[in-house]
């Protein structure tokens, strides 16, 4: 039987994970890890019975650990108790699906510990890529990707191993505001952006898909797990979210995955692979689907996609500073302290700043990360 740790289990991902661990029973959850929502955790707690469960905030551990008192469960506070979470030594793969960079270091301890890895976090990547894959090759662990696109260009990977890529074709909603400028988005409120059409997830990368930040990242994630250069993704914007994404390979053959949006799928594919398993749910029906629009992205209006493939030709260390000012940006959004529109200002403001450093370690990432926010923090 397979063994999981789940990073971030009271969230979107994490949530959607253990109801594919239940649906499929042959799972067994090893170490739960969580922000600061006990009540939820102790119930999870409860019904798949975790020997480790790590909460970020002590005060919320201690309370935790009197909730579950009556079970044999070791209750982990901090980066100490994150980390003890993804390395436990009786899981096989660890989820990474807590939101933000600071998945960073439980990624790492968790390859370090030999674990297959089964990434929705995608901020880890992005900053410490250059990191993550290297590790991944030494310690002969595998990345599977949880972020549909890439479970969809994984899928038309399969059974090309020796055939080169020409060009992934990563596709994209356009989110809620597709088609407006950004005359008409200057008063998008908290309320508007938290609308999207076809995926329902957490909030910060409900806000980044509204600003396209998100598919700067994923152009970055791609590149990465995929080892193509950035001039090779193209992003396609593809209203419905039918096709999760495609490849096209050197002889013009283009190989798409389509689906209808069920982030299950992808979480499911990354826990058996190479297995599929059944999935109950709602099917396309190409009858009633009838079309598929296909659009260029606008990146005048949507300016985040620009800076991600800046960031992400540049490399080193500007990738940390778009991530970093884009998570603080979206906080502050969150938090009603700034406009819309000035997420993407913030971010272009941080790396116009930036003197990059070129393979930046663990601690430099972490550096330029602080140095982003109090820039940041010094402006606005
Ligand atoms: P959510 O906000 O829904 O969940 C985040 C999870 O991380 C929660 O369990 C939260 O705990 C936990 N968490 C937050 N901070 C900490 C911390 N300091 N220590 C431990 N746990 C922490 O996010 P999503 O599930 O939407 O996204 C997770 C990741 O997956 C992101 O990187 C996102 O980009 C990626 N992703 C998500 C998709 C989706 O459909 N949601 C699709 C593709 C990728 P608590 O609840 O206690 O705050
Ligand atoms: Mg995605």
């Amino acid at each position: 039987m397979k063994r999981i740790s789940i990073l971030g289990s009271t969230g979107s991902i994490g949530t959607q994970t253990l109801e594919v661990v239940e649906q499929n029973r042959d799972i067994q959850v090893a170490a739960l890890a969580a922000g600061s929502n006990i009540e939820l955790l102790e119930k999870q707690i409860r019904k798949f019975r975790p020997e480790l469960a790590a909460v970020w905030s002590e005060e919320k551990a201690k309370e935790l650990k009197i909730k579950v008192a009556d079970l044999d469960v070791k209750v982990v506070s901090g980066m100490e108790g994150l980390i003890e979470a993804a390395a436990i030594p009786s899981a096989d793969i660890t989820v990474t699906a807590v939101v933000g960079m600071i998945g960073i270091r439980p990624t790492i301890a968790a390859m370090e510990a030999g674990k297959d890895i089964a990434l929705a976090n995608k901020e880890t990547l992005v900053t410490a890529g250059h990191i993550i894959i290297p590790l991944a090759e030494k310690k002969g662990v595998r990345l599977l990707p949880v972020d549909s696109e890439h479970s969809a260009i994984f899928q038309c990977l399969n059974g090309e191993k020796n055939n080169r890529i020409s060009k992934i074709l990563l596709t994209a909603s356009g989110g809620p505001f597709r088609g407006r400028t950004r005359e008409e988005m200057k008063n998008i409120r908290v309320e508007d952006a938290l609308k999207h059409p076809n995926w329902t997830m957490g909030q910060k990368i409900t806000i980044d898909s509204s600003t396209m930040v998100n598919k700067g990242l994923e152009v970055m994630e791609a590149k990465w797990l995929f080892g193509v250069d950035m001039d090779q993704i193209q992003v396609v914007v593809q209203p419905q979210s039918v096709i999760h994404s495609m490849v096209e390979f050197e002889d013009g053959a283009v190989m798409a995955q389509l689906g209808t949006p069920d982030m299950r799928l992808p979480i499911q594919y990354a826990l058996y692979y190479p297995e599929r398993r059944p999935l109950p749910g709602e099917r396309l029906d190409f009858w009633k689907l009838t079309e598929i629009r296909f659009e260029k992205p606008d990146m005048d209006n949507f300016p985040g996609l620009a800076l991600a493939y800046r960031a992400g030709k540049t490399g080193g260390s500007l990738p940390v500073v778009f991530n970093a000012a884009n998570e603080l940006a979206v906080r502050m959004f969150l938090n009603r302290k700034i406009g819309y529109l000035t997420i993407t200002d913030m971010i272009r403001a941080a790396m116009d700043r930036h003197t990059v450093i070129p393979d930046p370690s663990v601690e430099q990432i972490l550096e330029a990360e602080q140095e982003t926010y109090e820039y940041i923090e010094s402006r606005w």
